[in-house]
C-alpha cells in the first residue's frame, strides 16, 4: 500500500498541474452560467429615458389639481404615443397625450394619469382623433407613473462583478445593458469515455454477460450540471489500439479535461492506465479513500487526463472530489463549494482506515441532524447513491464510529430547514 496518497494531497497535486482558462469575449447567447471575467459597468441608464409606468394619459399635473369624479378636467388629446416612439410634439396647457406603458413622456408633460382615472377607461378608442377630448377624475402629483431616467440603474454604476457566475438575471440584465459579449472564462470543454469489453450503450440489445454503461451518463450529466460542453466519445473496448485512437482523437476537439473511467485498475485487461503511462505522463495512480482509490491523474501528450474507477460509485466520488475542482479551478472558481453539515449516527460504522464517503439520508429527529446509511455501500451498488442525499465522511484512521458519534457529511441536495 506504500504507494497510496491521501485525498488531500491528490487534491492538492491536480489543482496545482491545471491552468485557469483565458478569458475569451464569448456572443452573449453562449454566456450563461460562465464566469465573467471583468467586472461590469453599465454604459448606459435604465430606462434610457423619462417613460410612462403606465397605458394612460401625460400630462401637466398643474392642469388638473381640482379634478374629481364629479368635477372632471377635461383636456384636449394632443397625440398618441405608443411604446418605441418619441412624440414630437410638446405638451402646452390643456392638453393631454394618451401614452402606453412604457413610452417617452412627451416634452411639456410632468405626470402621467392612468386610463382607469379618466373617461377613456373600458371604451374601445383605438384611434384617437386628434380634437378629441379625455375626462380626468383625479389629480396626480408631479413625476406620478413616471419611470426616471436612470432609476433602475445609471451610467458607471457597478452591475455585476468579476468571478461570479452569470445567472438567467445576470444574463437578462446584460442584454437589458446592450452587451453583445462581455470577457468570460469559458465554460470548460471534457472529453470522456467508458471502457470495457463487458459495457452495452443503453438501448442495444443485452446480451448474457454484459452490463448497461452508465458512468458516461453520470458523469456527462455531472458536467452538464457544471455547464461544461462534452465531448461523448462512447465506449471503448479493452485494447491498447482502441484506447489509443480514442485518446488520439481528442487532439481535434482539443478538451482541457479528458476523463475515463475503468481500466485502471490491476486486472488483466485493465489497458487505459499503460496506455497513458506510454504516451503521456501519470502524476499517481492509487488514492486512500474509499471507495474510489484505483485513480489515475496524469497528462495524455498534454491533455490533463483522470481515469476514474470502473465501478459505478467509485467513479461518481471521484469525480465530485477530484474532478469538481478542476472544472471550478478552470473556470477561476475557488476550487470547493461543497456544503457540509455535522450529523449524528443512527447506526454504528465500521471502516477500513481509509477515508470513507458513504452514502447516507441524513433527516431531522427532534431538532438534530441524523444519518443512516442507504443500504450496501459496495462501490457497485448504485441505487443506495441515487437514495443518498449526503456522503458522510469517514476521516482516514477511522475504524469504527458508534451511534450517537458526531460525523461530517457533504450534502448532496439542497435541505429544506424545518
Ligand atoms: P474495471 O475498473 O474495468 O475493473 O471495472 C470495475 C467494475 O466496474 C466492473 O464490474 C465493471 O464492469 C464496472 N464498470 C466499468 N465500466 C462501467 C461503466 N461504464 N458503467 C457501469 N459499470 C462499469
Ligand atoms: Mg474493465
Amino acid at each position: 500500500m506504500g504507494n497510496l496518497i491521501s485525498v488531500r494531497d491528490a487534491q492538492d497535486i491536480i489543482l496545482q498541474s491545471i491552468t485557469t482558462k483565458t478569458p475569451q469575449r464569448l456572443p452573449l447567447e453562449s454566456m450563461l452560467g460562465c464566469v465573467l471575467a471583468e467586472d461590469i459597468i453599465s454604459p448606459i441608464n435604465l430606462p434610457p429615458f423619462d417613460n410612462s409606468s403606465m397605458d394612460g394619459f401625460a400630462v401637466n399635473s398643474s392642469d388638473i389639481t381640482g379634478a374629481s369624479q364629479n368635477t372632471p378636467v377635461e383636456l384636449l388629446i394632443s397625440d398618441d404615443i405608443p411604446a418605441g416612439r418619441v412624440s414630437e410634439m410638446p405638451l402646452r396647457s390643456g392638453q393631454a397625450a394618451r401614452i402606453m406603458t412604457g413610452a417617452p413622456m412627451p416634452a411639456g408633460a410632468d405626470a402621467v394619469v392612468p386610463i382607469e382615472e379618466t373617461d377613456r377607461f373600458l371604451q374601445n378608442q383605438s384611434n384617437i382623433i386628434q380634437s378629441e377630448t379625455v375626462k380626468i377624475f383625479q389629480p396626480v402629483k408631479p413625476g406620478f407613473y413616471v419611470r426616471r431616467t436612470g432609476q433602475d440603474v445609471h451610467i458607471g454604476q457597478h452591475i455585476l462583478s468579476s468571478g461570479k457566475k452569470i445567472s438567467p438575471q445576470s444574463f437578462g440584465m446584460l442584454a437589458a445593458l446592450g452587451y453583445s459579449n462581455v470577457p468570460v472564462f469559458p465554460h470548460p470543454r471534457v472529453a470522456i469515455f467508458s471502457s470495457g469489453d463487458e459495457l452495452l450503450s443503453p438501448g442495444e440489445t443485452f446480451e448474457n454477460g454484459k452490463i448497461f454503461d452508465s458512468n458516461r451518463f453520470t458523469i456527462g450529466g455531472l458536467l452538464r450540471n457544471e455547464g461544461c460542453e462534452v465531448i461523448d466519445l462512447g465506449i471503448v473496448k479493452d485494447d491498447p489500439a482502441e484506447i489509443y485512437k480514442t485518446l488520439a482523437s481528442t487532439h481535434q476537439t482539443e478538451p482541457d479535461l479528458i476523463i475515463s473511467s475503468a481500466g485502471v485498475s490491476v486486472g488483466a485487461f485493465d489497458y487505459v492506465k499503460n496506455v497513458i503511462e506510454e504516451h503521456g505522463s501519470i502524476n499517481f495512480w492509487r488514492v486512500n479513500m474509499r471507495p474510489g482509490k484505483p485513480l489515475v491523474f496524469g497528462s495524455f501528450e498534454n491533455i490533463p487526463y483522470i481515469g476514474l474507477p470502473g465501478n459505478p460509485v467509485s467513479s461518481y466520488i471521484g469525480f465530485v472530489v477530484f474532478i469538481l475542482p478542476i472544472l471550478r479551478k478552470l473556470q477561476h472558481l475557488p476550487p470547493f463549494n461543497q456544503k457540509f453539515i455535522n450529523v449524528y449516527l443512527s447506526e454504528p460504522i465500521e471502516s477500513d482506515g481509509r477515508e470513507s464517503y458513504l452514502r447516507c439520508k441524513i433527516s431531522q429527529d427532534n431538532g438534530r441532524w441524523v444519518a443512516e446509511l442507504t443500504g450496501r455501500q459496495d462501490s457497485s451498488n448504485l441505487f443506495s447513491l441515487v437514495q443518498a442525499n449526503a456522503l458522510l465522511i469517514v476521516p482516514a484512521g477511522i475504524f469504527h464510529l458508534s451511534i450517537g458519534d458526531e460525523v461530517k457529511v457533504w450534502l448532496l441536495e439542497t435541505l429544506e430547514s424545518e
